[in-house]
């Protein structure tokens, strides 16, 4: 069986910085990059707010980007998918597209989170062309126009008014006559003049050819439909961490965040370490991700010297 002394599971910003890192302190990191190499990077367009890129970056640019430093620095990328672990004793155990087991003295966990989207066919063609699950990335690119964004939970009433000071209105489709978000959160929304509220709404179709013109409105209790015109669309109906095959293995919130001690980011488990948006629910952007990658390269190195692993 092969062995290794740091196995990076992911290949977003989180994992490509724990490779950089890893292997830049010689640990000979082997990194799998699950079926989506780059991550959610990897569908979205411009990215702007990523330091160092001065003129802003394509995200799968960026994200081949990473995937060279990291290769530069003599990290081993391979395509492959975690399909199965064993954390009970060292070394570990993964196995790798339901086949073959590679032992680990030390595990960066660096899956990431799946945006939910609302299964429209619309929604998927029109994705990265209006369409976007993410109002900190994208909000940018509809300043002085007019949007509709899907949700009522936390995320959707702070991107809603995130989106509040660049777009003319927001329109906030909400699926039953309640939001799920903090009170003072939803007051701010209620609040929020330019952000209009409209309850027991479904999405039936977001219109446009080639880029978003608009979207279809159904309220779910009349059945009466309606059409907003917009240019832009934002799902903000929740993530979800890929974490499922550490369940019952590593300790995770009840949405599957995996816990990580605050300040490091060690797991319940001794050398295993999780990174990016697995273990975030509250800053989900690259160059937090980045930054905890880093972490965990930096406390797998100190966990395996402490060990005498090398
Ligand atoms: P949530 O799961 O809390 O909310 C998802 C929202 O999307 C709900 O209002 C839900 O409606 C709605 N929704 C789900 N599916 C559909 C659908 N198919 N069509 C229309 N609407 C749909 O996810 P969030 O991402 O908002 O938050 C996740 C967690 O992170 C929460 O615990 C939240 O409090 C936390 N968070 C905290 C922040 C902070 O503290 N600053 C910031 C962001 C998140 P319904 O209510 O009807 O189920």
């Amino acid at each position: 069986m092969e062995r290794v002394n740091c196995l990076i599971i992911g290949s977003g910003p989180a994992g490509y910085t724990a490779a950089i890192y890893a292997s830049r302190a010689n640990l000979k990191p082997i990194l799998y990059q699950g079926i989506q190499p780059g991550g959610q990077l990897t569908i979205t367009t411009e990215v702007e707010n990523y330091p160092g890129y001065a003129d802003g970056v394509q995200g799968p640019e960026m994200m081949v980007d990473f995937e060279k430093q990291a290769k530069r620095m003599g990290a081993d990328i391979r395509f492959g998918l975690a399909t199965k672990v064993d954390f009970t004793v060292q070394p570990y155990k993964v196995q790798i597209d339901d086949g073959d087991w590679i032992e680990a003295y030390s595990v960066i966990i660096a899956t990431g989170a799946s945006a939910k989207w609302l299964g429209l066919e619309s929604e998927q063609r029109l994705n990265g062309f209006g369409v976007s699950a993410c109002a900190v990335c994208d909000g940018f690119f509809f300043r002085g126009k007019e949007v509709a964004i899907v949700g009522a939970g936390d995320t959707a009433a702070e991107e809603a008014l995130y989106l509040s000071k660049l777009c003319t209105n927001v329109h906030m489709l909400i699926r039953r006559d309640a939001m799920r978000a903090s009170k003072v959160m939803q007051e701010r929304v209620l609040n929020t003049p330019n952000i209009k509220v409209y309850w027991n709404t479904d999405t039936d179709e977001i219109l446009g050819d080639k880029t978003v013109t608009g979207v279809r409105i159904k309220n779910n209790k009349t059945d009466e439909t309606n059409t907003i015109p917009v240019n832009g669309f934002f799902v903000a109906i929740g993530h979800q961490p890929n974490s499922e095959i550490f369940k019952g293995v590593i300790d995770m919130d009840d949405a599957g965040y995996i816990k990580t001690v605050p300040g490091t980011s060690k797991t319940n488990v001794e050398g295993v370490f999780a990174a990016g948006d697995v273990q975030d629910k509250i800053y989900r952007q690259a160059v937090t991700a980045a930054g905890s990658g880093c972490m965990a390269a930096l406390d797998a190195e100190r966990y395996l010297g402490a060990k005498g692993i090398h």
